[in-house]
């Protein structure tokens, strides 16, 4: 990146005097199937698939391709040097992120959780929560605040009765399960609420013409937007993270799925680089990417786009952490 004063400039390994700051960390940048595709190894094409098959001779530490589902930690430091970590999204993945990115990061425990949606990709790991939480046979600890929509919510207790349900029915024994304080929020930008101290403003956008995902902005130094699952930013929530509208964002992290054409559900490389001009952020980092991407080789296509756009854009990869003031 040529601007030294850029997020990405600055990422470092999490040294000493990084410690009492905030920091992104990228828990998951793939898609709902995530990379790499097992038919790819299943079944190999010929030449097989460069960005799937290297993960049987790569361990995932060391390869970029290897891409868990879409999920972000965010390293809280308040002023008192106090850290609390707030999680976005619990997807399939979950426990091997946990296995991978928490004991590399020094993450201890999550303090809150946040969900984009209800999709298989985003809360298919909530059981496994209870491997974060303290152990109690009993049932007997705080339980972790998470933040969803109505719609989520109904959901959920569909997927996962088990976790919803307050007291046991007569005779039931007791089973040791994730405890979850569930907490309902609006799905409107004008409807802020706060998950450990930190204020977050919903960002409606559309997932399909018929299904609303939440995106959200978070930090007051500096402003970031993250938007996991998007096929079309509606006109409110565009002005809100806008240069043109509410202000300029410091970075935003957006969703996209394939290389080339478009997709029902979710942003392609073109309406994902159409996006990132329009609402002109100071940089952007994407997120969600299928095995049409290879890391590398797609950095270096940004580095030259970015170049003559005036906007820095890299595709993220799993275990990114980018050290910001929130
Ligand atoms: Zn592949
Ligand atoms: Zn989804």
């Amino acid at each position: 990146m040529e601007n030294h004063n850029s997020i990405l400039a600055e990422n470092g390994n999490g040294a000493v005097s990084e410690q009492g700051r905030s920091a992104l960390i990228f828990l998951g940048t793939g898609c709902s199937s995530a990379l790499p595709n097992t038919m790819c190894l299943l079944q190999p094409s010929d030449p097989p698939c460069q960005v799937c098959f290297p993960a049987l001779s790569i361990p995932p530490n060391l390869n970029p391709n290897y891409r868990c589902n879409t999920s972000l930690l965010i390293d809280h430091c308040e002023g008192d040097g106090k850290h609390s970590y707030i999680l976005i999204d619990v997807g399939k993945t979950f426990r091997e992120q946990i296995l991978r990115w928490f004991t590399f990061h020094k993450i201890p425990r999550v303090d809150s959780i946040i969900l984009t949606h209800e999709h298989a990709d985003a809360v298919l790991g909530l059981d496994d929560i209870r491997a974060v939480q303290p152990y109690s046979a009993t049932n007997d600890i705080d339980p972790t605040p998470i933040f969803l929509s109505q719609f989520a919510m109904e959901s959920i207790s569909t997927k996962f009765p088990y976790l919803v349900q307050k007291k046991l029915k007569e005779g039931q024994e007791v089973r040791r399960v994730a405890q979850l304080d569930w907490k309902i929020i609006e799905e409107d930008c004008d409807k802020p609420f706060v998950a450990s101290g930190l204020k977050f403003v919903p960002l409606p956008v559309m997932h399909g013409e018929d299904y609303v995902c939440l995106g959200f902005l978070f930090g007051e130094k500096c402003r970031v937007a993250y938007i996991s699952d998007v096929s079309r930013i509606p006109p409110t929530t565009e002005y809100v993270i806008s240069k043109s509208g509410a202000g300029q964002l410091d970075l935003l992290i957006l969703d996209t799925l394939y290389k080339d054409g478009c997709h029902n559900t979710h942003f392609c490389f073109p309406q994902t680089l159409e996006a990132v001009k329009r609402l002109c952020p100071k940089q952007a980092l994407l997120i969600g990417m299928t095995h049409e991407f290879d890391h590398h080789k797609d950095n270096e296509f940004l580095a030259e786009w970015s170049k003559r756009e005036g906007i820095p854009v890299q595709l993220s990869h799993d275990g990114l952490r980018i050290p910001i003031d929130l």
